[in-house]
């Protein structure tokens, strides 16, 4: 995919043209203007003056001028130099939605928008360090102001973080088609699903587990946690028989958690001794 058109001058005013592509594939340095891969040192040199609105830069002693730069929406998606900051530790938690690949909103995509992206780091909790923070780079549609992280990078940030918190909507869910949340993969719209939360032992240990109940308890969700588990035990036991058990003990743990919400109690407060 062609990313941007440049034109560069020197100060012997030769004048270069070329092409970025975002694909290695798409190189090619026999066509005119050549496809030059963005990752190459003299595109990256282009994105950077680009990120920091520089006109001119310096490569291999050569001094170019940027004449014209002509980018497509995506290019700041691939620019790392384009990069804006957010905290989403604050407040409620931010729904991000969990994506098969890079440089795509799924909203635009579905409504035949133009997509207007760009790639923020994101600030954002540790689940089973509530005090940690961490930076993930995530990508924020402009058009739709919805942020999303490609599938394959979030299991490697998990794997160096563990799991973060935040809201996940998997693409499956949010594209509307069905997705069989058979024994407890990501299940369609339901709070647990959506902080990643799943019974299967291998996936997610008890500790990771709880941590997200307790989390979501203390956010007020008790109740709701309750259905749900309850739910999946009554409609799912028989042919999910391995995720039952951890649905039942984990619907003990939540029975017995003793949160904050737990004291009102209608008419008056009950005070904790
Ligand atoms: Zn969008």
């Amino acid at each position: 995919m062609i990313i941007a058109y440049v034109e560069l001058e020197t100060d012997k005013e030769y004048r270069y043209q070329y092409k970025i592509v975002s694909e290695k594939s798409e190189e090619n340095f026999d066509c005119e203007p050549a496809m030059v891969y963005y990752e190459t040192n003299i595109a990256n040199e282009i994105m950077k003056s680009s990120a920091y609105e520089k006109e001119e830069f310096v490569f291999n002693q050569q001094h170019y001028k940027i004449a014209l730069l002509l980018t497509e929406k995506r290019f700041n998606v691939y620019n790392k130099y384009a990069i804006r900051k957010v905290d989403l530790t604050s407040g409620k938690p931010v729904e991000i939605i969990v994506y098969k690949s890079k440089a795509l909103c799924p909203a635009c995509k579905k409504n035949n928008r133009e997509m207007n992206l760009e790639n923020v780091i994101a600030t954002v909790r540790c689940l089973l360090n509530l005090n940690d923070t961490c930076e993930i780079e995530i990508q924020h549609c402009k058009n739709c102001d919805t942020y999303f992280v490609e599938e394959q990078s979030l299991k490697e940030y998990e794997k160096k973080y563990g799991l973060l918190l935040f809201e996940r909507v998997t693409e499956s869910n949010f594209s509307g088609y069905g997705y069989d949340e058979f024994c407890g993969n990501f299940a369609k719209d339901t709070i647990l699903s959506r902080y990643g939360y799943v019974a299967q032992a291998e996936k997610m240990n008890v500790d990771s587990r709880r941590a997200i109940l307790s989390f979501l308890i203390d956010q007020g969700h008790k109740s709701e946690i309750k259905n749900i588990l309850s739910s999946f035990i009554y409609n799912r036991s028989e042919r999910c028989y391995k995720a039952c058990s951890i649905w039942e003990s984990d619907l003990r743990f939540v029975n017995e958690y003793d949160s904050e919400h737990d004291d009102y109690v209608g008419l008056g407060w009950l005070t904790r001794l």
